[in-house]
Formats: structure tokens, sequence, C-alpha cells
């Protein structure tokens, strides 16, 4: 997942078998590397700082915005320029203070935080509405469309960039549905704060006896908080949280049904409160979308993306799902048989029928049985500081690039002590690295902190004057489980397959060469496009070399034995049909909802239940369940109606990788090629024709197709 924090500020609306050292991220002696050229963002915010500084760029931006709109026979210099500047400098200080709400431990902080977001975002709107700046750009627009040959590219997709969003905003208007357009977008933007406030700070969880957890096994159980049950009986009940590292582990390995049931549910059935806010929303997108003269939010919120409409959208989705489900069927069927067998062997008169929160359960007890693969003990041979090491130096193998941990506390700004920094440098020159920016790794869970991983862009590359740069910074959140007294943090492969994942919107975030902060990253290209060169890095994580060269027994140091490797990457595509169909129920939900022309007769919890049941093919067993109160993609203005953009995106993912790294993975003349023309080049340029040139044809669906077992 990639969040972009600042949306695109102002004018439009906006993620060979190597050596291996085993110190943390330094492998390099390190003092050959100079001392950055930028320093890394200061933290220390208070409260109060974070509401000052707030308010002084609101003063600040309005002022700016009075003086442009009163600027006389507006041009490139006297009117483009200062935007493309104002725009610069103050995207890095919106992005810090209104990252906090995600991984502040100080709830004031994170509150004052939350409270900045709602007068920035309102800011926004009201800049990103004002008739008189979007007449100025107007004029701009008609004038540099005449000399397109004198005018720099970057200067002249700004303009037309910029123009073309005023349009899609209403800026052709009149001044009733403006203002209509503007009251929307401001309740749209609080509700959104809203519901990932309350997802951050959910703090509910479920209790269970060791009984009911049977299965889960010690190594786990010591994680969870105990409390005396209130009874006389002064049993001891486990607090099970829904943090990933807690409740995955009962999912999927707690051998009761019925505390797999109650588990699913109450996680599923988490912040009710969010419900409400997710309804309003979509009856102010389908309002909003009306006022534009759009049929449907979905169509008003694709005009940027590659698939453009949701007929395109559509059909790419119910396509894939058609082809699936076969697949699917046959997956399931595999599974349904063993609960059949369990119950029969262990528990006559349960119930014998596969559910949904079964299938956690049935899936990894498949890849145990069937594959001799156990994920709790491959994830013994990747303690978190050595496989990050390791993951790291195959990106600097790939992309020819060094991370340097910053160790001394005199160095070191961060917001948290869980959090490590990193620089990193370009080695193109060995003998003169040049600075490429800063990364942050914050990698555990913790109260308040942001429950799911993503990357979060702080600061876009742009340059400041001729010659100097603005480096860009960038921060991983994710939760994986920490280190406790028996044993350091073990990755499980899935957590080495995120942050790999993660660390790929990061790259994208730092390697841009465009000028302008607008053009670089992750959050200049088309939003399904956005997850594509992470998903392309994914694939490394399922090579046998790069995971034996990664493995090191947290106790012993031993490499992984090849069988245990052997049988994890033989289990990739295991119940793979069923995998992509729970995607499709992401992304075909999405669709329905913000395609949806009645929404006052919709039943929401009725349309995810029945989908669910009918793409994953797996029951609902008659109980409902609100998972969608937790479906934060669905409340952001880049995911909604764009959820199938992960899919979307797989499909260049996959042809990218197939094509250039297949055969060999650790290619550097190919990885420095894609890093300058499908990374570097952010959103200047038509991603089509960035993909065609480093394919060297048109791209194709064909490898996505096979991967997923389907032939076209
Ligand atoms: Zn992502």
């Amino acid at each position: 997942m990639r969040l972009l924090l600042c949306k695109n500020w102002f004018a439009s609306p906006v993620i060979s078998p190597l050596l291996y050292t085993r110190s943390l991220y330094s492998m390099a002696n390190t003092t050959s590397f100079p001392i950055a050229p930028q320093a890394p963002p200061n933290w220390s915010f208070t409260p109060s700082d974070i509401s000052g500084k707030t308010n002084e760029i609101i003063n600040n931006s309005n002022n700016f915005y009075d003086s442009m709109s009163k600027v006389e026979s507006p041009s490139v210099s006297n009117f483009v320029e200062p935007f493309m500047k104002f725009e610069n400098e103050l995207g890095p200080i919106i992005n810090q203070l209104t990252f906090l709400q995600h991984v502040s431990s100080d709830k004031e902080i994170r509150d004052a935080s939350v409270n900045s977001s709602m007068k920035l975002d309102e800011l926004n709107i009201d800049l990103s509405l004002r008739h008189d700046i979007f007449l100025q750009f107007a004029r701009v627009w008609q004038d540099v469309q005449s000399k397109a040959d004198s005018v720099e590219r970057e200067t002249f997709k700004y303009v037309e960039k910029s123009y073309k969003d005023y349009i899609h905003s209403g800026l052709e208007l009149d001044e009733g549905n403006r203002l209509k357009i503007k009251e929307i977008k401001k309740k749209i933007s609080v509700n959104s704060i809203n519901f990932s406030k309350n997802l951050g700070e959910q703090k509910e969880y479920i209790t269970f006896t060791k009984e009911q957890l049977e299965g889960v096994p010690d190594s786990i159980l010591t994680q969870f908080e105990t409390i005396k049950s209130d009874k006389e009986s002064d049993e001891t009940l486990y607090k099970v949280t829904f943090k990933y590292p807690d409740i995955f582990p009962v999912m999927k390995l707690a051998s009761s049904a019925q505390t797999r049931k109650q588990a699913f549910l109450a996680d599923q059935n988490k912040v009710p409160e969010n419900e409400a806010i997710l309804l309003d929303t979509l009856k102010l997108r389908d309002e909003l979308a009306s006022l534009l003269g759009y049929d449907t939010y979905a169509n008003y919120n694709l005009y940027d993306k590659m698939a453009k409409d949701s007929t395109t959208v559509m059909n790419f989705l119910n396509d894939l799902k058609d082809k699936l489900i076969p697949l699917g069927r046959k997956e399931l069927q595999v599974l349904q048989d063993m609960k059949a067998e369990d119950v029969k062997k262990l528990n006559q008169g349960a119930d014998p029928n596969y559910y949904i929160w079964d299938h956690r359960y049935y899936d990894n007890k498949y890849l145990l049985e069937n594959f001799n693969v156990d994920l709790e003990k491959i994830s013994e041979y990747f303690p978190l500081e050595a496989t990050i090491t390791g993951m790291l130096e195959i990106y600097e193998t790939l992309f020819n690039l060094k991370f340097i941990e910053t160790k001394d506390s005199q160095n070191k700004s961060v917001w948290h002590d869980d959090v490590k920094q990193i620089a990193v440098w370009n080695m193109d020159d060995p003998k003169s690295p040049n600075f490429v920016g800063w990364i942050y790794f914050d990698l555990h869970p913790r109260d308040g902190k942001y429950g799911h991983a993503a990357n979060f862009g702080l600061s876009s590359s742009f340059m400041i004057d001729d010659t100097t740069r603005s480096y860009p910074v960038t921060a991983l959140v994710c939760n994986f489980s920490k280190s406790t007294k028996d044993k350091p943090s073990l990755l499980k492969h899935n957590e080495i397959v995120t942050f790999f994942h993660e660390l790929g919107h990061g790259i994208h975030d730092l390697v841009g060469q465009n000028k302008e902060s607008r053009f670089n990253g992750p959050g200049s290209v088309p939003w399904d496009f956005v997850e594509a060169p992470s998903q392309m890095l994914e694939f490394w994580t399922w090579n046998k070399n790069e995971l034996i060269n990664l493995s090191s027994h947290y106790k012993t140091g031993e490499k992984i034995p090849e069988s245990l490797i052997n049988s994890l990457i033989k289990t990739k595509h295991v119940n793979g049909a069923l995998f992509t169909l729970r995607q499709l129920h992401f992304g075909l939900f999405d669709m329905k909802v913000h395609t949806c022309k009645d929404l006052q007769n919709l039943s929401i919890c009725n349309t995810w239940n029945q989908l669910r049941q009918d793409i994953s093919l797996i029951s609902n067993g008659g109980t409902l369940s609100k998972g969608y109160d937790s479906f934060g993609h669905i409340m952001s203005d880049s995911y909604s109606a764009g959820y199938y953009g992960y899919l979307w995106a797989e499909v260049f993912a996959t042809d990218m990788y197939h094509t250039k790294f297949a055969k060999d993975p650790l290619n550097a003349k190919n990885g420095i090629q894609y890093r300058d023309i499908v990374l570097a080049r952010g959103g200047l340029y038509d991603i089509n024709d960035n993909l065609k040139e480093f394919l060297g044809r048109e791209p194709s669906k064909d490898a996505f197709l096979k991967e997923l077992g389907l032939q076209n």
C-alpha cells in the first residue's frame, strides 16, 4: 500500500549470490561516505508547534494565492514558477505535520496532527476551487499552448495538468454549484480523516482461554497480555488484539472452529462507528460526481488513471473472475474435504461445512501437510535485523545504491526510538557517491500507530535552483512482531514480501530525477500503476538463491536448508486462485458501491457479504460481518474506485519481471535501466511509453495470466 500525504498540494487533487555481512545496514566502511548534504527532518514537534505551523501555512498560502490572483498578464516567469516553488517548499512540512497522526506515540500529538489534517485539507479544497486562480491558469495555458516548442516540458506539463485538474474539479461551473462542490469535498475530507483515526486508535480485543487457543503455540501465546476473568474461577484469559501479529496466528492455528469464528467475526466487526461514515461518504461522492457531470463517482475518479472508465475496469475484473472461478472451485474442494475429514475424525456431531473463518486455518494446514512447509519454522531463519540488511543488499546490487544507517544519536532525528534512519547513496560513480535521500523504517506495532503496512512519502525530490536539489525523504511503516526476551523479531515469509513491497515504493520515491516535486515518486504516476514497482520486487522474495542468502537461523546463524526453501517456493501458487478471488472481492465491492445509483436502498452489509460469498466461493455460514468498516482503501481519494489497481498493476509488474529479471534476478544493468526509465521519470512521461521503452515492446498480459495458472 502506498499512502500519499500531501495530495499534490494545491491545483490538483491528490505511495548472483551476494556477499552478506551481518552488521546492520552498513556493508562498507562507512567512513568513506561523506556527510549527507541534507540533514534529516526535525521531528521535535509539540502539539502547539503543530497548530502554530498549521496556522502559519494557512495564512501564507492565502496571502500567496491573493498575490498571484493580482498578477497582470500571468506568464511562466511571474506566475507558474512562483507556483511551482511554493508547492515544492510547502509539501514537506505539510507531510510531516499530517504524518504524525499515524506514528506518534503521544496521543496529544496525534490529535493535533489530525486537527492539522482537517484544517489543511479544508485549505486545500478552498484553494483548489479559487476561481480567480483558475482564470489565471487558463490564461497561461492559452499562452503556453501557443508556444509549446519553446516551453520546457516540465513547465508545459505543470500548466496542462493544473488547468485540466481545475476543469475536472468543476471550475467552469457557476458559482452556486462551485459552492456546493466545496461543501461536499469538505465533508468527505472530514469523513476520511475520522475513518482513518478510528482505525488507528482502535484498542478492541477479544479474550480466549488457553483451551480455546489450542493449536496456537506457546511462542505466540507469550506475546498476548493475560488478564484474570472476573469470575471466581480466576481463570487466565489471553487478550488477542486485532493487530496483525496477534490476530493472524489465531486465525491460522487455532484448532477450534468456534474460536476461529469468534476471532474472525470480532476482527471483521471492529470499529463499527465507521459504517455510518462510509455510507455518508458514498452518498457525498455520488452527489459530487453528478454535479460534475459524471454518471458515477467511479467514472469521475478514473479520469486520470490508466483504465480511464468503469466499463474497462469491470471488464478486466469480471473477465479475471470468470477465468479464476473453475480453478478456485478445485482448490476449495480439497480444503472442504480436509475439514470434513477433521470433523469426522475428531469431533462427531460438529458442523462439517467449510466457512470463511476456516480458510486461513485449512490453507495453512494444507501447506503444512502437503508441502512440509512450516511457516513458523521458516521464520526462525529470518531474524528481522539480518534479513533487512540482506534485503537492502539486494536493492543495493540491483539499483547501484548504498544504505547507511545513522546510529549516532547526534545525527539521528526520528519520531520514536524504534525508528531506524538510513541515508541512501547512488554508487554510479563509486569514487564519488551521490546522496539520494533519507528513508525511515518504523517496523513494529504500538498503540495508536497505523495498523497496516504502507509507505509514506514525506518529501518528494525537487530542484531548489539550477544546481541544488532538495533530497527526498520517505518512510516505511509496518507492523512486524517485536523481539521478546527469548527471541528476536522473526519475519514470516509474508512479512519479507511486505517489506520488499513497501521498500519498492520507497525507492520509487527516492530516485525521482525531475525538477518539480509534483512529477517525482509514486504519487506522480497514475494510481492504477502505483503498485507495479512494488509488486515487481516481490518476485525476488520467491527466488531460491535470494532467500537462502537472506537466511541465518536466529540461534545458530545457519542458512536455511534447501529442502525447506523448496517447500516454500512450491507453495507460491497454492490456493492462488482463491487468494486472487479474495482480491477481486475487494475490487468488485469497491466498484459496486462507487457505481451504485440507488444508495438510499443499498444494504452495504448484504452487498459485502453476498459479493464475498459469490466471488471468494466460501460460505459466510449465514453470519454477516462488516469488514468494510476497516477497509481503509475505500475511504482514500486515490484508492476509491481504485482497488482494482492492485491487479491491474500486477499485469505490468509480472511482465517486467519475466521479461527483464526472471533469468538473471540480480542483473544490475537491467536494474539500473529500470531505475532510470520506469522509476526516475516519475509522472513526466506517459507510463505506457516508459514501459514500452523498458520492455522493448508493448506490455502484454501473458505473463500475468500464466502466473495465475491461466492461459490466454
Ligand atoms: Zn503498495
